[in-house]
């Protein structure tokens, strides 16, 4: 199981959170680049795949939680 799988729509924390005071990044585009929206402020940041992977800490809210 890949704890670090990520989908668009997905809510989640990086290692840092925006200066805004919030960690909690909403994925709204997914590319050779991953578009991601601060939930605090709505500001939005654009980060190559690589950085992005090594900044998620961890996935809070799944966009398609699966069956349980
Ligand atoms: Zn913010």
């Amino acid at each position: 199981m890949d704890r670090k799988a990520f989908h668009l729509g997905d809510v989640v924390e990086m290692k840092k959170g925006h200066p805004c005071g919030t960690n909690a990044w909403k994925v709204i585009r997914m590319g050779m680049d991953i578009r991601m929206k601060c939930t605090g402020c709505g500001h939005s940041v654009l980060l190559p795949r690589s950085r992005f992977e090594k900044r998620l800490r961890k996935i809070l809210i799944h966009a398609d939680p699966p069956d349980e």
